[in-house]
């Protein structure tokens, strides 16, 4: 029954990491300002605000990908619905974005500041931004 096995397996491999923080704001054991939400898709304010609006947009099930860096093709549909998603954010005025556009950013490992082992997308907007990033 190779079908089962595939499924434990699986289970097993999404199970490795340890929960994070983003866990409990997903699980209401720690409350966020929630935006939006769907059955794959949460996206919440950033408690530490870098511009005038700032919102996380993470996958509900991490499915192993602590980063970007361990994706692979099961996870083409969860990436794309994080972008749309943030995208739709991005253009929210009652969350503070203008009509110039957003920051949408991946820090991607420890070199990129990445703080939260839960791929998340950041949406920073209603100031203009300078590039390159610091
Ligand atoms: P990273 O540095 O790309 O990993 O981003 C992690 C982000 O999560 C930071 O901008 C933090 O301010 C944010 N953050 C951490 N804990 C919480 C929380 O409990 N609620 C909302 N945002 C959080």
């Amino acid at each position: 029954n190779n079908g089962r096995w595939d499924e434990i397996w699986l289970a097993g491999l999404r199970d490795t990491a340890p929960e994070t923080i983003f866990d409990k704001l997903i699980g209401g054991d720690i409350p966020a300002s929630v935006v939006y939400e769907d059955d794959k898709v949460f996206a919440f304010k950033d408690i530490n605000p870098a511009a005038p609006a700032h919102i996380l947009v993470i996958p509900k099930d991490r499915m192993n990908l602590s980063g970007l860096r361990k994706s692979s093709p099961e996870h083409v549909e969860i990436l794309g619905k994080l972008l749309v998603a943030a995208g739709e954010i991005s253009k929210n005025k009652e969350l503070g974005f203008g009509d110039g556009g957003a920051r949408i950013v991946i820090n991607d490992g420890e070199d990129a500041g990445q703080e939260v082992p839960h791929l998340h997308v950041h949406v920073l907007g209603g100031r203009s931004m300078v590039w390159p990033p610091g």
